[in-house]
């Protein structure tokens, strides 16, 4: 049994905000956002890495990731534009290893400064 926060998630063991599921993707809101609206776009099976998924897989979280971008920039956030973020190992600031891409919107002069 791996002990993953994420899979909880997915198997209603923890809470969170889910704003879609279907068969292979969930995503639901961060529980420490950056920005308001920031959410993780989830496979549902537990990889811990981007490139352990099947093209099928990894074109779906990117499809919804683009429902969930149409989403924001129609919402009253009134975002000025959208970071997809991947922390794709320890080095690169992954710190929940069951693979996500991260969704947030940004704003002019909100200091990330990326
Ligand atoms: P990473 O650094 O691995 O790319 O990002 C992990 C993200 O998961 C962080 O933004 C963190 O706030 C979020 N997170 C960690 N634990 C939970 C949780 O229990 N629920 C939710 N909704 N998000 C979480
Ligand atoms: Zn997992």
């Amino acid at each position: 049994m791996i002990d993953c926060i994420f899979c909880k998630i997915i198997n209603r063991e923890l809470p969170a905000s889910i704003i879609h599921e279907d068969d292979q993707v969930i995503a639901f809101m961060d529980i420490q956002p950056v920005n308001p609206g920031h959410i993780l776009v989830v496979p549902k099976v537990h990889r811990e890495f981007i490139a352990e998924l099947d093209e099928d897989l990894t074109s779906r979280m990117f499809n919804v990731a683009a429902k969930i971008n149409l989403a924001i920039r129609k919402s009253d956030i009134r975002s000025e534009g959208i970071n997809y973020f991947l922390a794709d190992g320890e080095a690169a600031g992954q710190e929940v290893f069951h693979t996500h891409l991260h969704i947030f919107p940004r704003f002019r002069n909100d200091g990330f400064g990326l």
